[in-house]
């Protein structure tokens, strides 16, 4: 590749990163910013005598708290003993902590803010599973397209809510106080749901780390988004799924272990909330960015729980990239274009099918229209078919 071609790449990706980041400050100051923080314990002060109400005054705890921790039905039930209850002090500490928890999630949501999203997320997967399906995303396009996502779903709608925080807080909050957010629980349905309609085409499309990822790595690549104008790799599946498991494992029993996000500490996603990026955040982020050059999605493959999650819905998706055996002239250059080893992987049937992002560069690229986003299973390729190539390119 040309000396200025490799100028010209340095330079947009510089400008990305430079933009993505300045205009994140600048949304952030404008939103509402809330803390997303699970309290610490309280210390309680308990009297047998006490009743709720006095019980509630002392310890600074709201009528609908107590309402909720000791199942009243009527407000009159006040005025019973907490000795009347049959829970023990540990039992009603803890069930104070936990409606505590909830009660910091639910306000520290931009409740607005999430409607918006998601109405939008449905619009922008809709036009996508559109194009998808007539396979018609060119080079250009999936980079406009990606564009607009990263900018619509992380610079102005910012870092939350997205898949991967639904899988990481649902684990770190159940590990620390036992309870589970339902409207996190539907959100995280709803992205699941997505990826068995159409693989993770949610990731393709809608994630805004995702997207960023992806553009980066277009941003190397030649016009025809077919070669990195510096050399790109692709990573064998087995390596990055295992560090992807390995990770998830780990940030689960550490969760579990000692109440500790790990995640929280490099999560990238803080690209577009910049200010709460600690030290440790900036290192991993500039080398997930530089890395995104060079490697297809290197968060999504390596570390996200969302992505380790969606692989395995992946298996039973409706909608996916399929291959018509009958027409393919076994050339190859769908795998060759696949940004990483999955296409491979799909069009020779190998037992591990990596993730297949639904970014669409082989439907494109096949010379003989041999491949759908289509519905229902895959085919098997007819014995010998990619063999004979291989001879004959002997
Ligand atoms: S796998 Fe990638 S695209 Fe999908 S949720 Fe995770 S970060 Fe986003
Ligand atoms: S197989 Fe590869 S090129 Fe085709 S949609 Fe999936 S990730 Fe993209």
């Amino acid at each position: 590749m040309t000396k200025s071609a490799k100028i010209k790449t340095i330079i947009q990706f510089l400008l990305l990163c430079v933009v993505v980041i300045g205009l994140s400050y600048f949304v952030t100051s404008t939103w509402v910013q809330k803390k997303e923080t699970i309290p610490e314990k309280q210390s309680l002060i308990f009297e047998k005598s006490m009743t709720l109400a006095e019980f509630g005054r002392t310890n600074r705890l709201s009528n609908e708290m107590l309402q909720k921790v000791f199942e009243l039905k009527d407000k009159e039930a006040l005025q019973r003993q907490v000795s009347d209850f049959q829970l023990t002090e540990e039992r009603i500490a803890k069930k104070i902590e936990q409606a505590q928890a909830i009660e910091a999630e639910h306000g520290s949501k931009n409740w607005q803010k999430i409607v918006v999203k998601f109405s939008l997320w449905f619009v922008i997967l809709g036009i996508s599973f559109y194009l998808l399906r007539r396979g018609k995303i060119l080079p250009g396009m999936r980079k406009v397209l990606y564009l607009i996502s990263l900018t619509v779903f992380g610079v102005i709608l910012g870092a939350d809510p997205s898949a991967m925080g639904t899988v990481k807080d649902a684990i770190v909050l159940f590990a620390g106080k036992g309870v589970i957010f339902p409207p996190r629980m539907i959100a995280l349905t709803l992205f699941l749901l997505l990826v068995f309609l159409a693989n993770k085409f949610f990731c393709a499309w809608g994630c805004q780390l995702g997207t960023l990822q992806d553009l980066i790595f277009r941003i190397n690549r030649n016009k025809k988004d077919r070669k990195g104008i510096f050399r790109q790799v692709k990573l064998p599946f087995v390596v990055t799924n295992t560090i992807r498991m390995v990770f998830f494992v780990l940030f689960t029993m550490i969760a579990f272990a000692w109440t500790v996000d790990i995640v929280d500490f490099i999560d990238p996603f803080k690209i577009f909330k910049p200010a709460m990026i600690g030290v440790s955040g900036w290192a991993f982020l500039i080398v997930m960015l530089v890395a995104s050059l060079f490697v297809y999605r290197p968060w999504c493959s390596m570390f996200c729980p969302f992505g380790l999650v969606g692989w395995f819905v992946e298996k039973a998706s409706l909608f996916r990239i399929k291959v018509n055996y009958d027409t393919c002239i076994a050339c190859e250059s769908c795998a060759k274009v696949c940004p990483s080893t999955v296409m491979e992987t799909i069009l020779k049937r190998e037992k591990t099918i990596s993730d297949c992002f639904s970014c669409g560069s082989c439907l494109t690229e096949c010379p003989s229209g041999s491949i759908t986003f289509g519905y229902g299973k895959r085919q098997f390729p007819p014995a010998g078919k990619f063999e004979k190539k291989q001879t004959a390119k002997k």
